[in-house]
């Protein structure tokens, strides 16, 4: 700006000395014709809005104005308003003197841009979900549905709904992966396995209960039949392998075992479980009882259920032996009627025997379960008993299935009759009996018990820690299932 200002000013000066030199020629001459040289003064500067004026002034006097052209205007690139998320904004070039517009463009509003901030409950499968969202511009909140995600399908894997059997087809289908769906499409069928494979090995083996070898003094025979009782082959070994078909079941029946192991009359071979183990009772059975009918000594008892007779009928509940045998180390039955006068003969000596300790410190009711099967008397007559007797043995109510599977070995009564820790049927007593002699056949049973697992029967007066479990329930004869 300064050098411009300079710049008029030599050049004012410039003019002045050439009209200077004019004057000597022409002005004082009067009539004379002379180029006016003026001198120009600027009455109103120029902007970029207005013109402006100068006045010129020649030495003679003379005056003239003249108009001084507008100046460019200044621009400068201005957003005005800016874009918000819901109204345009404006971008131009704007003069900054005068506000003089031009290159004007409608910049378009930006729109929300929404960020999750919190979910308000999750969509699954099928239902939509809500959630809470910000916008990163001007921090509106807004809640939006969350899309149902869809079933997560793998359609490549399949789930097993159904294994197949030997016998039975099985299932698959495809089940949606997220938790607590539950969806499954695809439900496909799955070949039962004889069509795959028609043929199995069955490896028989005669093993005691507590997986020992029985001992080699005799040779038993194992013997396969199919349903209908046709031979499909024999062995006399401990070991037997046989190749039958897969799409039925066969049954092995065992017989001529070492003396004093109870043979079990029929097993089933069932295809999938190839090492078909035959467990015989672990311990020979030492009380063998002639006797006929349903259940005899050595049998195995079936899972009977019976009512518990309590001195109030509300409190009766149902058990079975098989239950029991899972609590107890033996059962001791006790089989009586109301009015045998051998049986109430024996009854005080039952209860203190029950009540008692043995050498070893065990109490007899804590180890042995100790059930009285009535076979004449009504329930009533049974809770009547309970009552008046003050018995605390379990009693069961009548019922005439149960008291008719052990009536054939109670031919008289009383009879007691105790049964181990693998269902078998030891041994039995018929007549009354002392205090020793029950307590003599609960030592038995216990001993049987850890003689069967292989164990030292602890002493409990000496605060013993063994603990030991008695083998499953042996498989029920089929004669009586
Ligand atoms: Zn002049
Ligand atoms: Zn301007
Ligand atoms: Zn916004
Ligand atoms: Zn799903």
């Amino acid at each position: 700006m300064r050098t411009k200002i300079l710049g008029k000013i030599i050049l004012s000066v410039a003019l002045a000395l050439a009209a200077g030199s004019f004057a000597l020629a022409g002005c004082g001459g009067g009539q004379s014709a002379h180029e006016h040289s003026y001198v120009w003064t600027t009455v109103s500067a120029a902007d970029c809005k207005h013109e402006g004026l100068a006045t010129g002034k020649c030495s003679c006097g003379d005056t003239k104005t003249k108009i001084l052209s507008k100046t460019d205007h200044v621009y400068k690139l201005v957003e005005n308003p800016a874009a918000t998320c819901l109204s345009d904004g404006k971008r131009m070039q704007k003069c900054l003197y005068c506000g003089a517009e031009k290159d004007v463009v409608t910049l378009p509003r930006t729109g929300h841009k929404w960020k999750d901030v919190a979910v308000l409950y999750d969509a699954d499968c099928q239902n939509p979900g809500r959630k809470l969202c910000e916008c990163e511009y001007c921090r509106d909140k807004q809640e939006f549905e969350i899309e149902p995600k869809g079933h997560d399908i793998d359609e490549n894997s399949w789930d097993i709904d159904k294994e197949p059997t030997f016998f039975e087809d099985g299932l698959k289908s495809h089940h949606c992966k997220r938790e607590g769906c539950g969806y499954r499409t695809g439900e496909t069928k799955i070949d039962s396995l004889h069509y795959s494979q028609p043929e199995v090995t069955y490896n028989i083996k005669l093993l005691k209960t507590n997986g020992d070898s029985l001992p080699r003094t005799s040779t038993p025979t194992i013997t396969v039949r199919d349903k209908d009782g046709l031979q499909k082959g024999a062995a006399d070994a401990f070991e037997y392998a046989i190749t039958l078909p897969s799409d039925q079941i066969f049954y092995v029946e065992v017989s001529g075992l070492p003396e004093g192991y109870i043979p079990q009359e029929s097993y089933p071979l069932i295809p999938g479980e190839s090492d078909a183990v035959i467990k015989i009772p672990a311990a020979p059975i030492e009380f063998v009882t002639e006797t006929h009918g349903r259940y005899a000594i050595g049998s195995v008892i079936i899972d009977d259920p019976f009512t518990v007779v309590e001195e109030s009928s509300a409190n009766d509940y149902k058990t079975s032996l098989g239950a029991l045998l899972k609590e107890y180390k033996g059962i001791f039955i006790n089989m009586y009627f109301n009015s045998c006068g051998a049986c109430n003969y024996e009854l005080p000596a039952f209860v203190s025997a029950y009540n008692s300790v043995s050498a070893y410190g065990e109490k007899y009711s804590d180890e042995i379960a100790v059930v009285m099967i009535n076979c004449t008397d009504s329930t009533d007559a049974i809770r009547t008993k309970k009552i008046t007797e003050h018995i605390p043995m379990t009693m069961a109510a009548h019922d005439r299935w149960l008291s008719a599977h052990f009536e054939n070995i109670a031919k008289a009564y009383p009879t007691s009759i105790w049964i181990d820790c693998e269902g078998v049927i030891v041994g039995s007593v018929t007549g009354a009996m002392g205090q020793n002699s029950f307590t003599g056949y609960f030592d038995l049973l216990l001993d049987r018990y850890y003689k069967i697992n292989g164990a030292e029967r602890p002493n409990k007066t000496e605060q013993s820690t063994v603990k030991t479990a008695c083998p499953a329930l042996l498989p029920a004869k089929r004669r009586y299932a």
